[in-house]
């Protein structure tokens, strides 16, 4: 039987052989490919993202549609592996290489190339581009290189995608939850704190609607998500889909082994999650997750601290509110 893939690869043969000469990444995605359609994933196709990171790890991505859902639903492999970046706090990506049949290596998507423009240095990330049939031997580009016009609207630009974020969402004190909540979020493994360190950790420069959710499966293994926009309006990576993508890359394989979510989302945001969320989870677990919602808001010090950004921000002539 095939081994089972894993999504973090550090300090072992494989990171070394890539570290050495990163055209070693055609080796790695053609041996994983084989393990991955051995397993059960959704989708005829697997399409392998494998990305070296500036810690000198190896993340693997990969495309996941998700059953009976729109395509839009869908997990690209480099969205995959940019959650995996994410949900390891690995903030730089330093090469790429993308394949389905270990044969052609080509260029990120369309889509995906925004999610790669708003990461550290990301204009030099090297993108494998090979095709065997013509005897290739294979070519690092430079993203900036393929993509040469980025969207970058407005002068505040930062590539934020992967940088740390705490969104400072808090209960108020008058929840039901409030006894429940424990201060050391990102150390616990509950549903609801899981779910609100996720919030917090959500990255919304175009709606400001941070949210996160936490799933729990049927052997007690919690995962956690969050939404990701970026700052090119109708580009976004759902908080289901990061954290199926935490699910997946944990070994996780049936969606109908998910049996409770909590989703954590700003009380009166600009968008809402939960309908979606509703009914993703719904669909994708035939009806076997219980899903709780609750609301938070801003503490009183961050709403505080962005009403002085935003009179600032107005004083100084900009004309808008940041926030
Ligand atoms: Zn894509
Ligand atoms: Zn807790």
């Amino acid at each position: 039987m095939a081994q089972p893939t894993r999504y973090v690869l550090s300090q072992d043969i494989d990171t070394n052989h890539v570290v050495s000469n990163p055209m070693n990444l055609v080796l790695l995605l053609k041996r994983e490919l084989p393990r991955v359609r051995s397993r059960s994933f959704p989708g005829k196709t697997p399409t392998l993202a494998a990305g070296f990171g500036s810690s000198r790890k190896i993340y693997l991505g990969i495309n996941i549609q998700l059953p009976g859902l729109p395509l839009h639903h869908s997990i690209h492999a480099e969205q995959f592996l940019l959650a995996n970046l994410a949900l390891n706090n690995e903030r730089q990506l330093t090469h790429l290489a993308i394949t389905s049949d270990g044969i052609y290596f080509d260029a990120p998507s369309g889509y995906c190339r925004q999610f790669l423009h708003e990461t550290r240095e990301a204009s030099s990330i090297q993108i494998l581009i090979k095709d065997a049939t013509r005897g290739e031997a294979g070519r690092f580009e430079t993203l900036q290189n393929l993509f040469p016009r980025t969207i970058r609207p407005t002068i505040f630009f930062q590539p934020l995608l992967l940088e740390p974020h705490d969104n400072k969402l808090t209960l108020s004190t008058y929840h039901d939850l409030v006894g429940n909540i424990c201060e050391e979020l990102e150390r616990c493994n509950h549903l609801n704190c899981t779910a609100l360190a996720a919030a917090n950790r959500s990255y919304t420069p175009f709606t400001k609607s941070s949210s996160g959710v936490a799933l729990l499966d049927n052997v007690g293994r919690v995962y956690r998500g969050w939404y990701m926009e970026t700052v090119e309006c109708g580009l976004s990576l759902g908080l289901v889909q990061a954290a199926l993508v935490d699910f997946v890359a944990r070994g996780g394989t049936e969606f109908n082994t998910i049996v409770q979510a909590v989703l954590v989302e700003k009380k009166d945001a600009l968008v809402s999650q939960e309908k979606t969320t509703r009914m993703i989870l719904k669909k994708i677990t035939n009806g076997n997750c219980v899903i709780n919602v609750f609301h938070c808001h801003l503490d009183v010090a961050e709403q505080f601290r962005r009403n002085i950004i935003n009179i600032e921000a107005t004083q100084g002539g900009f004309g808008k509110h940041i926030y």
